[in-house]
């Protein structure tokens, strides 16, 4: 499990987190919804301590790991963007082996091994000696989603992972997102795809001008908003 409690974070004197608390079960998916420049992005930055918060705690499985060092965090936690920044000059398995062989030193073969195993999971294993540039959009992103999966992380981040897409290859990214959430993953994802927050995560968290307004089960939070600014909120996007 993931758990940030209280996190607060500000840029110079602007507030951007004020008091956020999160609890993300093991197996779990939580989707995090709310209008541009509320926090969203910012909230998976402190959870995975690309930005240190100014005061909370940030719990995995229990154990606050505030005290760690940043980069096994984040080797404990993959991470998909909205840009792939798949390495040009590298082929698909070489860009999905190289976290394997960087960071937990495994040997080209084994990386090589591992990496054509994610392929596979991502259904791109033909493409597995193409360059990236060779590969649609959506192929790309599979690639990413392919390279975070290789560290083999406990939880997985999202941050509008199909917002650069073109709208026929959403479909695909957000239907493999899908897979993995029902294959027991554990992940937080920030979309402004309300279809996907309605119908895959456990957990819905709306927040707004950096805190969160209302969580909840989707079911309840789509069809019953108890906050007036989240019904406007969904009465705009839906
Ligand atoms: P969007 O839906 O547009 O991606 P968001 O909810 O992800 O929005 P954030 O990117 O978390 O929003 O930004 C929250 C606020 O923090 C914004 O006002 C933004 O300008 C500010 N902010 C984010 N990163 C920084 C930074 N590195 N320095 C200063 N301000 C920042
Ligand atoms: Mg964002």
């Amino acid at each position: 499990s993931l758990t940030g409690t209280d996190l607060h974070l500000s840029f110079g004197d602007h507030k951007v987190l004020r008091g956020v608390d999160i609890q993300v079960d093991a197996g779990t998916t939580t989707t995090v919804i709310g209008p541009s420049g509320s926090g969203k992005s910012t909230l998976l930055r402190v959870l995975n301590r690309l930005h240190e918060p100014d005061a909370g705690d940030i719990l995995l499985d229990g154990r606050s790991v505030l005290k760690d060092n940043p980069d096994d965090l984040r080797r404990r936690i993959g991470m998909v963007f909205q840009q792939f920044n798949l390495f040009p000059h590298k082929t698909v398995a070489e860009n999905v082996a190289l976290g394997p062989r960087k960071l937990r030193g495994l040997d080209k073969e084994r990386a090589r091994a591992l990496a054509l195993q994610q392929l596979e999971i991502v259904g791109l294993t033909a493409k597995a000696d193409a360059r990236p540039s060779r590969l649609s959009g959506g192929q790309q992103q599979r690639v990413a989603i392919a390279r975070a999966l290789a560290m083999e992380p406990q939880v997985m981040f999202f941050d509008e992972a199909t917002s650069a897409l073109d709208p026929e290859l959403v479909k695909g990214v957000l239907g493999l997102m899908a897979d993995l959430a029902q294959q027991g993953m554990t992940m937080v994802v920030v979309t402004h795809e309300m279809s996907y927050a309605r119908n895959v995560s456990d957990n819905v968290l709306f927040m707004d001008n950096g805190a969160v307004v209302e969580t909840g089960e989707p079911d309840q939070l789509f069809t019953d908003a108890a906050s007036e600014r989240l019904r406007s909120f969904l009465s705009q996007v839906l």
